[in-house]
């Protein structure tokens, strides 16, 4: 098989990944000799020609500083990043562009809440509700804003599949649930959380809901408003765009009533000495020089996206880890972690190999030019919960192949002879 080349595939998919796989350069690398198998998209995703050009064009006949200067390459360079703006908002079905604040990803966004609403409205004795499922970045923030102002953390938890107990909700949400905030999709094990139903029981109870949606944008037809939802956070490099920007929906009315994250340049109606008023939403969070070419760069990913179909994308993923998961299942002593149910997870398969640790599982399959992940996956309470250190995780995204869960397979295959199973 030449680099980039795929195999006959037994998985029907609504994509031409072939054609696909032209629009990405990096797949034609070869890793250790052999043609890269990319399957850390849960990580971050692998960038195609649409976004590179648009990003090299941006620097080479538009760069300027944005919404200051009053000469044609501020001017072109404002356009293109207020026009990235819609675009990336359309495809997340956003209608009010004001809603939508850039940031340099979900971590950023899910800290602007914390900090910006948490940090200001919590009070001894309110809580926090979370589950175990969530990523370091939906959890650290709340913990730095429940020590500095005395409320407290709340757990859903899980069942033996990963997902949430949501028998739990009722005994949880009280009227000292001020905030409710949880992963859309588990990047540890791939598990979709009913967020609608979450966000209907949150608000009921009168609190504000918070979706991580870092590993739902890239793989789910994601409507952001529609989820019920105050705040929805993302990150482009997970969804074929550039690292250092993403962002944060906000419902209009809780931004507005919100205090400024940073303060700075650009976020500012009136500055005097001793005190400022703030421009209106979405720049009253936007302080500084915008990441205007990560907006450009993003806006490329959100219209190679949106023309792929947000559909074909997850069916094409669905069909893939049924695969996946199928062919795994054939490797004595590997066992999948996550949703029995295919429906009820997305494209990550997270499992362990007898007792062979999962970095060393991956430094094999390296060797054999596949990139996995192998760790906690910044959840460390939730592998404490699975009773295990760590899992290699395997994650697909528009341009995978089932020969690339052949070969995955295959390597797996090859590190259980190496230990002697
Ligand atoms: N939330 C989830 C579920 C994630 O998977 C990640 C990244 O892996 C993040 C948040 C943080 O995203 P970023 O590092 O792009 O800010």
């Amino acid at each position: 098989m030449t680099a980039g080349a795929v195999a006959a595939a037994p998985v029907t998919s609504p994509l031409d990944v072939e054609r696909i796989r032209e629009d990405f350069p990096i797949l034609r690398e070869t890793v250790n000799g052999r043609p890269i198998v990319y399957l850390d998209n849960a990580a971050s995703t692998q960038k195609p020609r649409q976004v590179i050009d648009a990003i090299v064009r941006h620097y080479e006949r538009d760069n300027a500083n944005v919404h200051r200067g009053i000469h044609e390459l501020s001017n072109r360079a404002t356009d293109a990043y207020d026009a990235a703006r819609q675009r990336v908002a359309a495809l997340l079905g956003i209608t009010d562009t004001a809603e939508l604040v850039w940031t340099r990803g979900a971590t950023e966004a899910l800290n602007l809440v914390a900090y910006a609403w948490g940090m200001n409205r919590l009070r001894p004795g309110d809580e926090i509700l979370l589950s175990v499922l969530e990523h370091h970045s939906n959890l650290v923030p709340w913990q730095l804003v429940a020590q500095r102002t005395g409320a407290r953390l709340r757990f859903l938890e899980i069942d033996d599949q990963g997902r949430l107990e949501l028998s739990m909700l009722d005994d949880l949400l009280t009227e000292r649930t001020k905030i409710v905030s949880l992963t859309h999709v588990s990047n540890a094990l791939g598990t979709v959380n009913p967020i609608r139903e979450i966000a209907a029981k949150a608000k009921a109870a009168g609190a504000l809901m918070v979706v991580d949606g870092a590993q739902s944008a890239p793989h789910l037809p994601v409507d952001v408003p529609s989820l019920g939802a105050d705040f929805y956070a993302f990150s482009g490099h997970k969804m074929c765009g550039p690292t250092g920007i993403g962002g944060l929906w906000g419902r209009r009315d809780v931004l507005e009533a919100m205090a400024p994250f940073h303060g700075g340049g650009d976020m500012i109606e009136w500055v005097e000495l001793e005190s400022s008023t703030y421009a209106p939403i979405p720049a009253k969070f936007e302080a500084g020089t915008p990441n205007v070419a990560g907006a450009v760069g993003l806006a490329a990913a959100a219209d190679y996206l949106g023309g792929l179909g947000r559909d074909a994308i997850l069916a094409h993923e669905r069909a893939l880890v049924a695969y996946a998961v199928q062919r795994l299942r054939e490797i004595p002593d590997l066992q999948l972690l996550g949703p029995r149910d295919l429906s009820e997870r997305s494209g990550v398969v997270s499992f362990t190999l007898a007792d062979i640790h999962p970095h060393d599982l991956a430094t094999i399959l390296d060797n054999e030019g596949v990139a996995i992940r192998a760790g906690h996956h910044c959840t460390q309470p939730l592998m404490k919960c699975l009773g295990v250190g760590s899992t290699a995780r395997a994650s697909f995204y528009l341009y995978n192949t089932s020969a690339e869960v052949d070969a995955l397979v295959d390597a797996l295959h090859r590190a259980r002879g190496l230990f002697g199973y």
